[in-house]
């Protein structure tokens, strides 16, 4: 699950507190935060429309998908996933497991491990980078599920899957996170803070569980699962060529960024 983080808006994750407790509704699976998934279509009111603040969505909805079209062309991070996908077995058809929605207003993306389908929150992504960011975050998710054999009904395997996607898709890119998230790790702020803040958000976001639940769990798995840099290989730095080393070593995984 991906959070909102972008400069035009405050970064939901940490603006909410990890111990804020929030109505999950009747799912213990987070999928209230993305109602299309679900049939219901959200209904914009009069006013909204000639507002200009509602009615929009099939212009938001294209302009998603030119994103995610454009990501898989040129991204060098996305076609790394989505070779190493197409390795593991689990090629990506553009159309099937890419679905561009309006989600809850917090989310701006998420994996969906029964349909196995990525949801890009196009009411919450506005810009090609946060696009590419959600993209390679749910790519993680959905390799994991493939490759690794995710059970994400296992607080573990969920807490393992949102640290290994914290590290190799967010913490690198975020540099606002380094200025003023309280983490309740207590430690001086590095990138494993980082990330274990945002695998913190994203969990406690998907399972109706205590923060202290939820911190276990990771510290449980975090060494493991920190260092664990499959498929990307690195973490990659901010404003570095290390996106495109990945990219240009995934040749030597085996990794083929053919699309089908
Ligand atoms: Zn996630």
């Amino acid at each position: 699950m991906t959070f909102i983080n972008s400069d035009e808006k405050p970064p939901a994750d940490s603006e909410r507190k990890p111990s804020t407790s929030r109505s999950h509704g009747s799912s213990e699976w987070g999928y209230d935060l993305y109602p299309e998934r679900r049939g219901a279509k959200p209904q914009a009111s009069f006013t909204d429309v000639l507002l200009g603040r509602k009615g929009r969505e099939s212009y938001r909805k294209i302009d998603c998908e030119r994103s995610v079209y454009r990501c898989i062309k040129t991204s060098p991070l996305v076609r790394l996933m989505v070779g190493a996908l197409k390795s593991a077995g689990c090629a990506i058809d553009i159309r099937r497991h890419i679905s561009c929605e309006e989600c809850a207003p917090e989310v701006s993306g998420g994996y969906d491990p029964i349909l196995n389908q990525v949801v890009i929150c196009h009411n919450n992504t506005y810009r090609e980078g946060m696009v590419q960011g959600v993209l390679t975050h749910e790519f993680i998710h959905m390799f994991d599920y493939c490759q690794n054999n995710l059970d994400f009904k296992n607080l573990d395997h969920l807490a393992c899957t949102e640290i290994r996607a914290a590290n190799l898709a967010h913490c690198s890119f975020v540099s606002a996170w380094l200025n003023g998230d309280t983490s309740v790790f207590r430690f001086k702020q590095t990138h494993q803070d980082c990330v274990k803040s945002k695998a913190l958000s994203s969990i406690m976001a998907a399972r109706n569980i205590t923060t202290d639940q939820a911190v276990d769990a990771i510290e449980r798995v975090f060494t493991k699962c920190y260092n664990d840099l499959e498929p990307i290989g690195r973490r990659i730095r901010r404003n570095s060529l290390d996106m495109h080393r990945a990219f240009e070593e995934g040749f030597y995984f085996g990794y083929d960024d053919q699309m089908k």
